[in-house]
């Protein structure tokens, strides 16, 4: 069914007009994607920026059925818009988790491997992609194709990370994990500043889980404070005799809304860093263990629908970028001083030290070396801000997270090195805003 509609992901910005068709039959899909193109595929929209908005959008929503589940093995096979938390819901009771989960659990499956989600056990176990078998990927003639590491091997990496731009992923099999509760077993670690968090990232590398919670707008001694989380999946002995009974159930909590969006007022760089002393502060101790369940710690925000309205009606832009390992000190520390001098702040910026990322997915954000993520409201100034930012990110050797991107301009990508490769390998019928904005369609194969 066809709607005309302004449409935006997560961010609220860009807000564009599109036609949105929504398809669940294959052969209604097939017989779409050969009349329309060029066509943008979207997902959920909890992509932040512009990559899945376009003229002629595709919502794949109703591609939502879980076609097999093999508890034993823990392989699972379900359709692309399947979205996280519905699997979750499935896999949980049955000892099950997702090999790779991404800050909030509403993503469909096409939108974790468009993107190539990365999660807080990067370090360890890679992004999405390392846990995908195969996928059946629909071209814009309506040709089905099964990719995978042995069939079909260029579409299956050009389609990790690849944005939406290669095809349809009509269904995905991938391989889950075990578990024994549903619980995680956490320690909080405070952070004096970067050169403590570093340290302490790097001599946690054991812990499955890590991330940390970062005030962008401390300086000095301080630049740099955190609070550092990591988690391991809790076993039955670490649950008490209550938990225990049921111990892959967890009971369910009311969640908080935000019904409307906050003045423009509401959010400026003084509460900004109230909030973020006292987030900092909520902690007196330097370290303190406690057994949460799994949604607070993957999903902390999820607790609160549309907490993106406070940023106001404008919206915001996050900003992700990642640094070798080698130029990550001398980068955060020049980085966040200037963001500290612009005055504009972000609450919680997430900072995490990446393992190897994959060498053939070659838009996949991922490389090892540390990752942060800030939101930006949108205000005229930000964008300056955002292109000072691009350029110290490049001059120490790092990229941008493009499912992150509303803004960048094409030069800031130079350090995908197998960019041209990419564009040129594309096969013709897909776009979107991001593609046309950074010309990632221009040489493809149309
Ligand atoms: C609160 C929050 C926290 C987040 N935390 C993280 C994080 O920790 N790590 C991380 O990596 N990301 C994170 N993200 C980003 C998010 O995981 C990705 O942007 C993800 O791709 C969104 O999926 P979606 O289903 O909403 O797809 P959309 O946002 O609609 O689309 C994203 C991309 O996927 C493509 N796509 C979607 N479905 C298909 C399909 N079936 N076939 C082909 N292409 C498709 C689109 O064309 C587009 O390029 C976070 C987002 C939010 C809002």
């Amino acid at each position: 069914m066809t709607q005309q509609q302004v449409i935006a992901n997560w961010g609220n910005y860009p807000q564009l007009s599109a036609e949105v068709d929504e398809l669940g039959l294959l052969p209604d899909v097939q017989n779409y994607l050969q009349q329309q193109s060029p066509l943008t595929l979207r997902g959920n929209g909890r992509s932040y920026g512009d990559a899945s908005l376009g003229k002629q959008v595709f919502s794949t929503l109703k591609l939502n059925k879980f076609l097999d589940l093999n508890t034993e093995s823990g392989i699972l096979t379900c359709q692309g818009g399947v979205l996280l938390s519905e699997i979750l819901d499935v896999i949980l009771p049955q000892g099950l988790f997702l090999p790779v989960t991404p800050g909030t659990k509403f993503i469909t499956v096409g939108g974790a491997i468009a993107s190539d989600v990365h999660g807080k056990n990067h370090h360890k176990e890679g992004s999405f992609s390392r846990h995908v078998l195969s996928f059946d990927l629909m071209l814009a003639d309506g040709t089905i194709l099964t990719c995978s590491r042995q069939e079909n091997q260029e579409l299956f990496w050009l389609t990790m990370g690849g944005m939406g731009l290669t095809g349809l992923i009509l269904s995905a099999t991938f391989l889950l994990k075990k578990i024994e509760t549903a619980y995680i077993r956490q320690t909080c670690i405070k952070a004096r500043n970067l050169a403590e968090i570093m340290d302490l990232f790097e001599s946690s590398t054991d812990w499955t889980y890590s991330v940390a919670w970062i005030d962008c707008l401390a300086t000095g001694e301080k630049q740099g404070r955190s609070l550092l989380l990591l988690g391991e999946h809790a076993t039955l002995e670490d649950v008490s005799p209550n938990q225990k009974a049921n111990p892959l159930e967890i009971p369910q909590k009311r969640k908080l809304n935000i019904p409307f969006y906050f003045p423009r007022f509401a959010l400026n760089g003084l509460t900004v860093k109230a909030f973020n002393t006292l987030y900092y502060n909520k902690q007196w101790a330097k370290e303190s263990q406690s057994l949460i369940s799994y949604d607070p710690f993957f999903y902390p925000l999820d607790s609160i629908y549309n907490w993106n309205r406070i940023y106001g009606k404008p919206g915001f832009v996050q900003y992700q970028f990642v640094l070798p390992k080698e130029t990550s000190k001398d980068g955060l520390s020049e980085i966040l001083t200037t963001i500290s001098q612009s005055g504009q702040g972000s609450f919680l910026a997430v900072l995490k030290l990446f393992g190897k990322g994959e060498p053939e997915a070659w838009l996949s954000f991922p490389m090892e070396g540390y990752t942060l993520a800030l939101d930006f409201k949108v205000q005229p100034k930000v964008f300056e801000l955002l292109e000072q930012l691009d350029r110290l990110v490049l001059k120490y050797g790092g990229r941008l997270y493009l499912t992150k991107d509303a803004r960048m301009k094409k030069e800031a990508l130079q350090n995908y090195p197998h960019l041209e490769q990419f564009k040129q390998s594309l096969p013709p019928g897909f776009t979107s805003h991001l593609a046309e904005r950074l010309e990632l369609t221009i040489n493809n194969k149309q």
